[in-house]
This record gives structure tokens, sequence and C-alpha cells, in this order.
């Protein structure tokens, strides 16, 4: 019988590191899914329909939401974003693990899903709040105004930090990926999410009995 996948819900304020973790773990592991949310956003230079995001109309947004077809959604920096609920399912029949990069309001409403047993939340904070507005900078995708709005959002999000299960700060890259991998080793070895076990326990109690 395979594991049912698990969830894990990856939230921080935009340029703590949370996208970049993101691709280094399903670069680490293939058989992780990255849940691909819609959104009503204009894309970013680079980024393609389906891949980063599935890029919808507000009507279209709105249609899917009003036929249960979102795990969860929100307005963040007035632009809807929602999760697919098909794929979600349907890897946790499939036994695959889905990393959602999604903000505390969908976290909070996964977590209250019956979907929340099945789920590992973790939030990532930065170093400094002179990092965080460093590496927006860097990124420098978006205009000063959109930058300063999104810092106002950081505050936000961080508020959130103690809703989670795991908290992690990324001083640094590498470290905070192996801290990660563990995080996501360790849950995935807890005993209700192996579902082989009692199987297993009555086999080595048959090898007792036959001693
Ligand atoms: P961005 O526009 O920079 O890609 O994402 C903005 C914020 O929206 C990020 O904090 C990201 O985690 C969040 N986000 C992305 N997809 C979803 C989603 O499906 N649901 C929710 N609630 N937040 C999302």
């Amino acid at each position: 019988m395979a594991r049912k996948g698990l969830l894990l819900i990856l939230s921080s304020p935009s340029g703590a590191g949370k996208s970049t973790l993101t691709r280094m773990l399903m670069a680490w592991d293939a058989t992780m899914r990255f849940s691909v949310s819609a959104t009503t956003r204009a894309p970013r230079p680079g980024e393609a329909d389906g891949r980063e995001y599935f890029f919808r109309s507000r009507a279209e947004f709105e249609t899917m939401v009003r036929d249960g077809q979102m795990l969860e959604h929100a307005e963040v920096f007035g632009n809807f974003y929602g999760t697919p609920r098909g794929p979600v399912e349907a890897n946790m029949k499939d036994g695959c693990d889905t990393v959602f990069d999604i903000d505390w309001q969908g976290g909070q409403q996964i977590r209250n899903s019956a979907l929340g047993r099945d789920v590992v939340s973790i939030f990532v904070l930065p170093p400094s709040i002179a990092e965080l507005d460093r590496r927006l900078r860097t990124r420098a995708q978006d205009s000063d105004e959109v930058i300063a709005g999104r810092m106002a959002k950081s505050r936000d999000e961080i508020s959130h930090w103690a809703e989670y299960d795991y908290v992690l700060v990324n001083r640094d890259l590498d470290a905070t990926f192996e801290q990660l991998k563990t995080i996501l080793q360790s849950e995935r070895m807890r005993r209700d999410r192996q579902p082989g076990l009692s199987d297993f326990v009555r086999t080595l109690n048959k090898e007792f009995e036959a001693r």
C-alpha cells in the first residue's frame, strides 16, 4: 500500500528565499510535485502559463472558485491567487508529496480543511529586514512602488509565523535547504504516514513465533 502524499506548505515574505528553496526541493526529489496556483496577476518575464502559475482572468478565476475547483484562495497584492484542488488530490492518491508556495491565508485555509491532517507547514524568515529589502531589490523585476508594497505585506506575512509547524531562518541557503530536507524526511517517517507498518510488524511477530 502506497503512503498517502503529504502537503508541504511553505510560506514566507517575498524575498526570504522560499521560491529558491522550493526549486531546490523539487530538483532533489523528482517524486515531489509542485502545486501550480492559479492567479489573476500578469505573468512576469520568463514565467510560463501552467509552469509558475495558471494565468487566468478575473472572470475565469471566479468561475473556478464558484465551481468548487479551488482548495483555497486569497487576495494578495490586489490580485487573486488560488490552489486548484484536482492535482493535489491526485498527488495524495499517487503517494506523492505536494509542495505549496502560498501565503498565510492559503496556509490557514488548507490547515483548517479536511486535508489538515496531511499538512506539514513551514515558515521561512529572512535573517534581517535589511537583507529582505536587498533581496527584493536585486531581483529587480518590480518597480519601487511594488517593492514598497511587498515590504508592507512582509510585515503582515511575518506576523503569522506562529501558525506554522516549523520555522526556518534563512541565513544561508544551503544550510536552510538541509534543514528543510530533514523536516521532510522526518515527517515522512511519522508512524501514521507509514501505511505498511502494521503488516511489517505482523511479519516480525511471525518470525518470533517461528523461532
Ligand atoms: P508572487 O506574485 O510573487 O508570485 O506571489 C505573491 C504571494 O502570493 C506569495 O506570497 C505567494 O506565496 C502567494 N501565493 C501564490 N500562490 C498562491 C495561492 O495559490 N494561494 C495563496 N493563498 N497564496 C498564493
